[in-house]
């Protein structure tokens, strides 16, 4: 055991575990302990390397964008007006980066910092009402947005987490809605399981993506490609709805009817002690 746990920690190889036979006494209950604290180690370093990787994917895109643009641009003397949409291209592509960016930070604060994000008791039902007040006024594509909310639902969270959950479920529905199309925003509780169900009636999404959604940087074929009208976004939105739900214990899920749109719902625990408040 020793000469594996000094294997590993002077190596780079996580992968490697220490291999006793089968047996119960202590000494196999640690290399056990040992073990399991390596893949978890292993998962997370994984992950770290993976988001890394496809930040700088997604960063590049635009950057080769802005030095192709400026290259071409440079090559020899050209209009005002030709300058001019050298530099809407920049700026577009500037933007992209920024939002990115800014996207980036927001999630790694989620992952590493939760104690940011203080927990205390709340009326969900007034959260969810505003916001879906609020964004009801948007009325993108002529879409009209509906809800139906509980009263009285109280939960233990964080206020600006739970928001910003919401939000970004609602800006989705507008988003791959379609023209005139709605969006029905739905809280109601269960016995102790609350949900909170964003619904819409666009064009849906494929089967084969449906488990992928949730992934850092997935977007469909179809929000990415500019042919077909592409839809702003970086990919991060949804993964950072499901971390939200799981800070909370809950989780979130995706249901795509037949008769076309989805539905994302969160479902939470709710506690009678919160049911105080
Ligand atoms: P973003 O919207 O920035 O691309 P998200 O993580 O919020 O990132 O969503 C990931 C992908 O899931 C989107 O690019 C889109 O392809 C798909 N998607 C999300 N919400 C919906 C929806 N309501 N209807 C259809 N497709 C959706």
């Amino acid at each position: 055991m020793e000469q594996a746990a000094t294997r590993i920690s002077g190596g780079t190889d996580l992968g490697e575990r220490i291999l006793l036979d089968k047996g119960d006494d202590e000494l196999h209950r640690l290399a056990n302990a040992y073990n399991a604290m390596l893949e978890r180690l292993e998962k997370s370093f994984e992950a770290e390397k993976r988001f890394t990787s496809d930040a700088s994917h997604e960063l590049r895109t635009p950057m080769s964008v802005i030095m192709a643009q400026v290259e071409l641009t440079l090559d020899k003397d050209r209009t005002p007006e030709e300058y001019r949409n050298a530099l809407r291209v920049i700026r577009r592509q500037g933007g992209r980066m920024n939002s990115l960016i800014n996207s980036m930070l927001d999630y790694t604060r989620l992952e590493q910092s939760a104690e940011r994000y203080p927990f205390t008791p709340l009326n969900l039902s007034e959260i969810c009402e505003s916001i879906s007040a609020d964004m009801k006024l948007i009325r993108r594509n002529n879409i009209e947005l509906q809800y139906d909310i509980a009263a009285g639902i109280f939960i233990n969270g964080n206020k600006l987490l739970l928001e910003r959950a919401l939000q970004n479920l609602i800006d989705n529905a507008y988003k791959y809605g379609k023209e005139n199309g709605h969006i029905f925003v739905r809280l109601k509780k269960n016995e102790n399981i609350i949900s909170l169900s964003v619904k819409d009636d666009g064009n849906g999404i494929a089967e084969d993506d449906r488990e992928l959604v949730f992934d850092r940087f997935f977007r469909s074929d179809k929000s990415r490609s500019r042919e077909n009208g592409a839809v702003s976004g970086n990919g991060l939105g949804l993964s950072m709805v499901k971390k939200i739900a799981e800070m909370h214990g809950g989780s979130i899920k995706l249901e795509c009817p037949k008769d076309g749109g989805c539905v994302f719902t969160i479902s939470l625990l709710s506690t009678s002690s919160m049911q105080k408040h």
